[in-house]
């Protein structure tokens, strides 16, 4: 759902702008909208402590069960590290058997999604558990994470100051990178237009959906600890609405007179030559198109940004990216007139 008609919906409950709501126990009001990553609870017995807390799922986007768990996994805890909490006590997970599988599919399929899910998890010493599963239409997999924390633990998201420079840690394009190798496997009429173009080869379409799904499962964890030691100002991870569409989301929860502006786009090789061919590159050059397990988009001081990125890379063996500026504005987000385009 759009964000506007979220946002919309979220007045419901009653807070009257959105955008805004107080976080406060007896020794602290912090400020954070709703609409943000993460629901951030005050423990009002409990000073300076909070819980901080995620709901997401969604669909099967490829049909490898085991790097579906991992990816769905590193979902749903990107929402806590966006806040800068790093360390995540529990995670209850969601899912549920498509009606229409066989027993032996689900005997099968339902145990390699749970175990590429713990494997992730197994990596940052938390752990799951899973009170139900439901049989629906459709296979659904996701899950409820959270974390306990000390004040201290969390960067609210609001702090952006005007000079501050935007750090991407993964690159754009899944949605195209995934899809790519899905209509290859089914010879289906978009792969027959990218085949027929003569540049865009069966290695190519397995090469960026190898690329894709690393950088999904790929979790925002180390992107949240560097946050902390170069002193990140506010944080997001970019999935549904595009890079664009965080970015303007996150504009709006800032206490400075600040705007985004994003001058460079990190794209999976070969993604944009796909968009092209197939006319959907407006959209990727926009900012708008839909990722799944994004990076963290963090604003954070120029001093810091090139130690964070050459950290996260030895850390990680993955790039982080410069993406753009904060400005004095109105806490909106948008597209530089000239957009450079890198492929990763
Ligand atoms: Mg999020």
């Amino acid at each position: 759902m759009p964000q506007t008609v979220l946002d919309k919906y979220l007045t419901v409950l009653g807070q009257g702008d959105a955008s805004v709501m107080e976080v406060s126990n007896t020794t602290n009001t912090k400020k954070i909208g709703i609409g943000m990553d993460s629901a951030v609870i005050p423990l009002s017995r409990h000073n300076n402590l909070f819980l901080v807390q995620t709901v997401d799922f969604f669909y099967p986007l490829i049909d490898d069960p085991y790097l579906m768990g991992k990816i769905a996994f590193a979902n749903v805890v990107s929402d806590i590290y966006a806040t800068g909490v790093t360390v995540i006590d529990k995670i209850k997970m969601i899912i549920s058997a498509p009606t229409n599988f066989t027993d032996k599919q689900r005997d099968v399929i339902l145990p390699m999604l749970i175990k590429g899910f713990k494997d992730s998890a197994a990596q940052i010493k938390t752990t799951i558990d899973i009170d139900w599963m439901a049989v629906n239409p459709w296979c659904m997999i996701g899950g409820i994470a959270t974390s306990v924390c000390h004040e201290l633990e969390i960067l609210f998201p609001t702090e952006a100051k005007v000079d501050d420079v935007l750090v991407l840690t993964k690159p754009l394009g899944t949605q195209l990178a995934t899809n790519s190798y899905i209509w290859m496997k089914e010879n289906s009429d978009e792969w027959k237009k990218l085949e027929m173009s003569g540049s865009v080869t069966e290695q190519n379409a397995l090469e960026m959906y190898q690329a894709a799904v690393r950088s999904m499962a790929f979790l925002n964890k180390t992107a949240a600890d560097l946050m902390h030691k170069y002193n990140g100002h506010a944080a997001t991870d970019v999935t549904g609405f595009g890079l664009l569409g965080h970015a303007h989301n996150l504009a709006v929860f800032q206490k400075d007179q600040v705007s985004f502006e994003i001058h460079t786009l990190p794209v999976i090789a070969g993604v944009m030559k796909v968009a092209e061919i197939l006319g959907r590159d407006t959209k990727l050059r926009a900012g708008k198109a839909v990722e799944t397990s994004g990076g963290l988009l963090i604003a954070m001081p120029k001093s810091g940004v090139e130690s964070y990125v050459e950290e996260f890379e030895r850390l990680t063996e993955f790039k982080a990216f410069v993406v753009g500026n904060v400005i004095q504005g109105d806490k909106t987000a948008k597209m530089s007139e000239k957009v450079t385009i890198i492929e990763v």
